[in-house]
């Protein structure tokens, strides 16, 4: 008789780890704030975009692609006023007008993001990449104490991208994240994320699953291939993924410093625009760049304004320490599903995220419980992989 099989997710994991509480709201009582339920957001349609372009070709236009997102968010949107009048009893009339309104909003930024991306980025880096993936879902085992087969355990997830660079034949698991902040300090804050970690384990898994010469020992120990609709087949002539990227875009289109009106570009410092971008304009307008070499040494070492791609590499010695302490960890929230009411709150010291944002369950916590529950509604764990959320 085959054992129920459970699932572990990235986003699970890290909020266990993070609070314990949390956990219990979330993956045991099913809980999200109303507020943001099914609200649209910007990385879905961006990761829309992306995988057109990617997968269809840097010609490919957006404005389908848009269309079809926002009639999926309206749809969702029709759902969720049904959730509410279910679960609290009354219809919120304001629910689609704001979901439209808002949907046009993502879709016009959405849209001037893409294109500046694609003609910055993508077109320059035409033909180099080899696309395996996009928004491939994966559901992998977990791993024994004795480092065999889970029985019971899978890690589920989705890979925005798996690419082959043509240039070096390195293969790496690419995520995008979108972020209103500098690029490459969002990234150093995602990289202390267990995500690179925790995919470049199921990509390994994959690959050792999947090689042909895969020796009896190692199909034992990594699982006999079993590949169901949501389970990828990691191509034959692919080698392991080396990496996990992450493709970190600022949300600000950047733009030229604008023309004074006496003559020469602006200097100031809240103009939205990048080194390369300003001494473009330089020359378009035929100025001196020794008249704006402060301007310059003030953007190039303020880092990319727009764009970073950060490389994770990990060892196989990280990735099997990950293994172990997520086996464990799922251990210890089985108790929890079990007996809820032994959740243990964190410090409130950590009831703030590392991007300065509130817990969203801190009225649940420190208010009166009950009056809070009126502001949550009920969403099945692991929807994030059934949905086209960051
Ligand atoms: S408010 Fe604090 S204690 Fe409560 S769930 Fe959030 S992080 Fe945990």
């Amino acid at each position: 008789m085959s054992r129920k099989k459970r699932i572990a997710t990235n986003s699970m994991v890290t909020t266990a780890k993070r609070c314990r509480k949390k956990f219990v709201w979330r993956y045991v009582h099913e809980l999200v704030p109303a507020s943001k339920a099914k609200a649209p957001s910007f990385g879905s349609l961006f990761h829309d975009f992306m995988r057109g372009l990617m997968m269809n070709g840097l010609d490919t236009d957006l404005a389908p692609l848009s269309q079809a997102w926002r009639r999926r968010m309206i749809e969702d949107a029709a759902v969720h006023v049904e959730q509410v009048r279910a679960m609290l009893g009354f219809e919120d009339d304001a629910i689609l007008p704001a979901t439209e309104e808002k949907c046009d909003a993502i879709a016009k930024d959405a849209t001037a993001l893409a294109e500046y991306y694609r003609d910055s980025v993508l077109v320059p880096e035409q033909g180099r990449y080899r696309v395996i993936w996009a928004e491939q879902n994966f559901s992998v085992p977990l791993t024994t104490r004795g480092g065999r087969i889970h029985p019971t355990w899978r890690f589920n997830g989705r890979f925005d991208m798996v690419l082959q660079d043509l240039s070096t034949g390195r293969v790496v698991i690419r995520d995008y994240k979108t972020t209103t902040r500098m690029p490459a300090d969002f990234a150093t804050m995602v990289e202390l994320d267990t995500q690179p970690i925790g995919y470049l384990y199921a990509g390994t898994y994959l690959w050792v699953r999947d090689r042909p010469e895969a020796t009896a020992r190692e199909v034992a120990l990594n699982g006999a291939p079993d590949i169901g609709d949501d389970e990828p087949f990691w191509p034959t002539d692919l080698g392991r993924p080396e990496g996990f990227e992450l493709e970190v875009i600022r949300k600000k289109v950047p733009r030229e410093p604008p023309l004074l009106k006496k003559g020469g570009l602006s200097k100031a410092q809240n103009v939205d625009t990048t080194h390369d971008l300003y001494l473009a304009a330089i020359h378009r307008h035929g100025l001196n760049p020794d008249d704006y070499a402060d301007v310059l040494a003030r953007l190039k070492a303020r880092g990319p304004a727009f764009h970073f791609r950060s490389q994770v590499n990990l060892g196989k010695q990280e990735i099997i320490r990950w293994a172990e302490e997520t086996r464990m960890c799922l251990e210890d929230l089985r108790v929890l599903e079990l007996h809820p009411e032994r959740a243990y709150r964190a410090d409130p010291m950590t009831c703030q995220n590392q991007y300065g944002r509130r817990c969203e369950y801190h009225t649940l916590c420190y208010g009166d419980e009950e009056i809070a529950r009126a502001d949550f509604v009920k969403r099945e764990k692991h929807s994030e992989l059934k949905d086209d959320d960051e």
